[in-house]
Order: C-alpha cells, then structure tokens, then sequence
C-alpha cells in the first residue's frame, strides 16, 4: 500500500507518513457520507450558515498554525501562507453570508398560467481530488459551496501535503460539522476511481494536471457522474505599445513567482510590443533578479523553494531542453548546490514552437518572454496553447482592453492586473484547462440539482 509523506522541500527531510487506507475502510467513508447526506441536506440554513462561519474564524484564530504547515509541507513562503489562510476564511464567510441567496428558488417567466420554479438542492456525496500548490485553498473552492448546498465531500488530498488535508477536516469538525459531511482519504488513484465509480457517489472535481483530469474524468464520464476539472495553465501576460510599463513589469514579477510560480493561474507567457519590449524586458528583469530564493520560514523571504526536487527536475528540463535547441538564457536557468528543492528566478527568451516550453506548462519561476510586431500578433501567440485559463493585459487603450478580452481563448482576463482569485468572482478555464467553474454563484450551481417545480 502506498503512503502519504510530508517532505520538508527546504532540507528534503521526510517528516510524516501515513498509510493509504483499505479498500473496505474506503467503502465505510462512503456509507457514512452517504448517511451524513440525508441529514445534512435537510440541516436548517442557520445550522449550515453557523458552521460556514465558524470555520472562518477559526481559520482566522489559528493562521499562524495553519500556515506553518504551508510551509513545511510545501515550501510556501510563511508570509505568502498567511495570505492563503485569510483567503480560505474569506471563501467559507462567503458562503455563510451567501447561502441564503444563492439557495433561493427561482420563479421564472414563462408562457402559460400558473408556477414555474427552479429549486437548488444537493445531489449526494462527491469525490474531491486535490493538489498541493495551495492546499487549504484549492480545498475551500470545492468544499465550502459544496458544504452550504447540502452535498458532502470525501476528499483526496495530494500525497505530499498529509498534514495539511488532515488540518482541513479537523477545522470542520471543530467548527461543528457533522461527521460523515467532510472526510479526509488518504487512498490512491485505483481507489479514486473505484469512489467515483461507486453508485453512491454523485459527482467528482478535480484540481491538478491534464494527465490526472483525464484520468479522472474518464472514469466520471464511463459511470455517467458529472465533473468539474480545474486544470493546468500557461496564461499570457500581454503588454502593449501604451501600457504602464513600470506598472506592468512590477505586476509581472508578482504573476511570474508567486507561490514560487507554482500556480495555475500564474502568468507565465509575457508577450510584448514591440515598441517597448527593451524598456519592459529590463524592468522585469531587474525586479526577478531582486527576488533571490530563502527560507520560507522566514517572513521576509519571497521565493522559498519549490514544492519537491521532482518538480525542480521537471522544470529544469524543460528550461534545458529549450536552452539546448538556441534559446536564450537572460537570467537565472543554474540549480544551486546543497539540499532543498531550490531553483532560480529565470528568463528565457527565443522560445520557439519545437521546444517544450512553448506548449507546456512551466510550473516553477520560469518566464518566457516574447515580442510582438502587432495587438493581431499578439492575440495569435497567446492563443497558440493547449491552455485557455487566465490571461493579464497591460493597455491603457479601453478599445484595445476590449478587443483581447473579447478575442482571447481564456476563462478570465484581468486588465492591467495579474490574475487573482476572490470568492465572489467565478474562477475556472476553457480548452486543456479544463471545464466548470469554481467560487461566487457559478461555483455553488456546479453540483446542485436545478430542480424544475412547475405548477399550472
Ligand atoms: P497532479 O499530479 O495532477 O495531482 C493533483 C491531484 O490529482 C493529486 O491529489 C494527485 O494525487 C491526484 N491524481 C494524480 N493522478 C491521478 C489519477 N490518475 N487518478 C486520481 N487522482 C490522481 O497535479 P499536481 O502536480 O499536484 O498540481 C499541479 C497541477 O495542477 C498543475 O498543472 C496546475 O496548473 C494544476 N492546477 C490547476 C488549478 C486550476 O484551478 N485550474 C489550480 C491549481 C493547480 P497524488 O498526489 O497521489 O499523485
């Protein structure tokens, strides 16, 4: 059986380990979720509004502890952790401030005489398969609107972030939710599948990469569940011949590595204008240079290391593979000696279609940077991925703002700021980053029964 490790990627000392659970303590979760759901479902608002809350707060109460596992288990810088908790509070508050609203029936308009209603009503138990880049946010997204309708959650956490999965369930069960409505699994691909195949289980979301949102997803598809896939990115950062340039480059170094860049909605593609490509090529450098890689658990530092040596590896090879068919290295690229999963702020320019990273996902902080005769160029570049999650745009041109955000093959497009997630803004992707939307109305309706009532 496999296990579930905490890695401490700043000494690669392993700190943790939990076992994978059988399959018949596996199939208990799912009779409790099961029997937890014909209770939940029928909870009074204010008991779930209350529970919503108060797990808010406690996330709010207890941050410093909770961030702390950010750090270990995934090299989070501790101040950037911080920042991931009082997020995930915002997102349970959300909900609880929400519920009412957003479970409201809707009368509609129609042709004919009497009712016509659609009600929002939970459908069973879901499956929730998560990674470790932002482990008690990526969470939130699905539990929280999940929890408000009356649905419950059996949830599988990526393998290196144990302590942080078991974290989650205990804030819920000590902000009062019933055993059963949200439970942790430490289980392995095989027994996800078997979950998601298992009848008494409604629906599936899953956070992470292609490979694994296609797994999953044909196993939803073949037992006919329905599924949300929040997938990978490789978003364009665009700026043109008007825009801020110290604006935009300042913004760009925060896209580029926050989170050690190892963010789905991190910009990671920068296309610029021609006309100011020098000007906004050496701001941005200058300002990645000024990020040097340190302990994450020191609140000043804000490049920690990435989240294990494999994902330095991997990163790595696609900035070789780039550097080893002519393209150019402008800043950083080198792995450091000693331990931890250490890598570099690095620029790369001259990335061409047959290299890797033209179409991969770089998952680290890696830039790429290319340069554009015209705003047609640039919108031809940027769609030029098997990604479409989010895209920043620097102009000061309404017009131009308008035709990108009309043009891109994106789920998001932020104008004249990075990407950012807020519970009240839906959050999702098109093309290989998947289907479905997380957070605000869009992420509640994603596994509720539009149930239509019609009374002529
Ligand atoms: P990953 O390897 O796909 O893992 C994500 C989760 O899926 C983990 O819990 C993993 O479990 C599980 N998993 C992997 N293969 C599976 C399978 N065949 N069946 C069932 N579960 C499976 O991704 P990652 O490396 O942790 O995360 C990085 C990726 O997530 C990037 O591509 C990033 O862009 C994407 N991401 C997307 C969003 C978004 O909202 N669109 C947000 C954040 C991250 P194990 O740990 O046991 O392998």
């Amino acid at each position: 059986m496999g296990v579930y490790t905490t890695i401490d990627p700043a000494t690669g000392d392993a700190t943790a380990q939990y076992p994978e659970i059988s399959d018949a303590e596996l199939d208990t979760l799912i009779t409790n979720s099961a029997s937890a759901y014909r209770s939940w479902r029928t909870t009074p608002l204010e008991q779930r509004r209350a529970v919503l809350a108060r797990t808010a707060e406690i996330h709010r109460e207890q941050a410093e502890e909770l961030a702390k596992l950010l750090t270990l288990e995934m090299g989070k810088p501790i101040a950037q952790a911080r920042g991931e908790v009082e997020l995930v509070a915002s997102i349970y508050q959300h909900y609880a401030d929400n519920l009412e609203e957003y479970l409201a029936d809707e009368s509609l308009t129609f042709k004919g005489s009497g009712t016509a209603v659609v009600r929002s009503e939970p459908i069973g138990p879901l499956v929730g398969v998560m990674p470790w880049n932002y482990p008690y946010y990526q969470v939130a997204r699905f539990a929280a609107p999940n929890i408000a309708l009356g649905n419950t959650i059996i949830l599988k956490h990526a393998r290196n972030c144990p302590q942080s999965a078991l974290a989650i369930e205990r804030v819920l069960s000590e902000a009062g939710l019933p055993v059963g409505v949200y439970a942790n699994a430490f289980i392995s691909s095989a027994q996800v599948a078997a979950a998601v195949a298992d009848r008494r289980v409604q629906g599936v979301s899953l956070t992470g990469s292609e490979k694994a949102g296609a797994a999953v997803g044909e196993v939803a598809g073949r037992n006919l569940k329905k599924c949300v896939l929040e997938l990978g990115g490789s978003d364009p950062f665009i700026v043109l011949d008007d825009a801020d340039i110290d604006a935009a480059a300042a913004a760009a170094v925060i896209g580029r590595l926050s989170n050690g860049g190892q963010a789905c909605t991190a910009s990671k593609r920068f296309i610029v204008a021609d006309g100011v490509y020098e000007e906004f090529l050496q701001k941005f450098l200058d300002a990645m240079a000024s990020w040097q890689s340190g302990d994450p658990t020191d609140s000043g530092t804000k490049l920690g290391p990435l989240a294990s040596s494999a994902g330095v590896e991997e990163l790595d090879e696609l900035v070789q593979d780039a550097v080893s068919q002519g393209a150019e290295l402008l800043l950083g690229g080198e792995r450091p000696d000693g331990p931890g999963a250490y890598y570099p702020a690095t620029v790369l320019a001259g990335v061409t279609p047959q290299m890797r990273a033209f179409t991969e996902e770089l998952f680290g902080p890696v830039a790429v940077v290319y340069r554009v005769g015209s705003l047609q160029e640039a919108i031809d570049l940027a769609n030029n991925s098997p990604f479409g999650l989010s895209s920043s745009v620097f102009t000061s041109n309404a017009k131009n703002a308008d035709r990108l955000a009309e043009e891109l093959e994106v789920g998001m497009v932020w104008i004249n700021s990075t990407s950012k997630s807020s519970p009240d803004l839906p959050f999702g992707g098109v093309k290989g980053s998947g289907f479905g939307r997380e957070l605000s109305r869009y992420g509640f309706n994603e596994f509720a029964n539009k149930k239509l009532v019609r009374n002529p």
